[in-house]
């Protein structure tokens, strides 16, 4: 792999592991610092020693900073990430254990650490934060000899309200928002690979197969249908005598143009270089040369500012679809033979094919 296409792909995995490390800094916040009311709710009722208070509260308040912390130095945010997730299921099995397998905190604790891993790494964070969680609380029960006390008083289900009102909430708030960006990248690829980048008219590929709908279109319910194929005049002088982007200025030019002169329902691509094609529905072949004569009066109004000797003149190649055209292919060689002759005959000419 090149050197440099290497260095981007690991600077995109670098940025996303952050973004992701962002996205899991608030909910940890909320869902750590309502779980250790939980938690202390358990706690305040037997006799728990500072330390552990101390690691409550450690876990409850600093923990997430700390985590977030980490994994914004890391090398790996994302990899770091999912190992701060998995600490989390660990400290989760501690609690649960303290807590005497407590069951409504534990339950809680359980399902929002388990809402969190499946949003967030899917089945497989999920299976392997949920053994390591059961682990350390099995084997703490056993190791620590802690006493195994599922009864849930009403002050301990008061105090479990926080979080599992408050954490739901939060979480589908977050996964919304992230929904909603995927959308919107989804939109934007969407538009990239149907668009041409210079000119926003639709590219070849896109094009042709519209062209292929059309022409189906147009053996089912036989209305006229013609495509128009363009190209710049001399435009290979424009570049050589202006610059390239004086160049792609005229070609940005052209787009406009046609753009304005076309119906809203013509199908309108650039085809690659100096050259663009549309589809003009419920159009014969007169009215799409009328069309294409208002497009060369257009441009003959049309000023560079920096340039206003420059004068844009186009070739087009007219063919109207009939049974003769089997193919898509069939209909464009029409018009392209149609452009070749209004080329050879001159230029700045429309000529329509047959
Ligand atoms: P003709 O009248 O026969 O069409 O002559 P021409 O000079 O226009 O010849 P042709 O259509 O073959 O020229 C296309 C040129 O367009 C060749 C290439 O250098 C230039 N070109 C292709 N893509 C771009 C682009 O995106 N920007 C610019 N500025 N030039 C481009
Ligand atoms: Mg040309």
């Amino acid at each position: 792999m090149p050197k440099k296409l290497h260095t981007t792909l690991v600077n995109d995995t670098h940025h996303s592991g952050l973004r992701f490390a962002k996205r899991t800094y608030l909910p940890r916040i909320v869902g750590l610092g309502t779980g250790t009311f939980c938690v202390g709710s358990v706690m305040v009722e037997h006799s728990t020693p500072g330390w552990l208070w101390l690691l409550l509260f450690f876990n409850g308040f600093i923990w997430p900073h700390l985590a977030y912390w980490k994994a914004k130095r890391s090398a790996t945010p994302f990899k770091s990430e999912i190992h701060n997730l998995q600490v989390d299921a660990i400290f989760g099995g501690i609690w649960i254990a303290v807590m005497g397998f407590n069951a409504l905190p534990s339950a809680t604790i359980f399902a929002m650490m388990g809402m969190n891993n499946i949003s967030a790494g899917g089945k497989t964070l999920f299976f392997r934060c949920v053994i390591a969680q059961i682990t350390v609380a099995l084997a703490l029960l056993w190791i620590a000899k802690l006493p195994f006390l599922p009864e849930t008083t009403q002050f301990q289900l008061y105090l479990c309200l926080p979080m599992l009102m408050i954490y739901p909430i939060f979480l589908g708030n977050v996964t919304y928002r992230t929904s909603r960006k995927l959308a919107e990248h989804k939109q934007a690829i969407m538009q990239i690979s149907v668009r041409d980048g210079l000119t926003g008219l639709y590219n070849r590929r896109h094009w042709e197969s519209l062209l292929q709908t059309e022409l189906e279109s147009f053996r089912r319910y036989r209305h006229k249908t013609t495509l128009v194929l363009i190209d710049i005049d001399h435009f290979k002088s424009i570049n050589d005598n202006y610059g390239h982007s004086v160049g792609d200025q005229a070609i940005i030019l052209l787009a406009q143009e046609l753009q304005q002169t076309m119906r809203t329902a013509d199908i309108i691509g650039r085809f690659g270089g100096d050259e663009f094609a549309a589809i003009l529905p419920h159009s014969t072949k007169l009215q799409a040369k009328r069309a294409t004569e208002r497009l060369q009066s257009r441009l003959a109004n049309s000023l560079f500012l920096l340039h206003p000797e420059l004068q844009i003149h186009i070739s087009a190649g007219i063919a109207e679809c009939d049974d003769a055209q089997e193919t898509p292919t069939h209909w464009l060689n029409a018009a392209d033979n149609a452009l070749y002759i209004a080329k050879k005959n001159g230029r700045n000419r429309v000529e329509i094919a047959g």
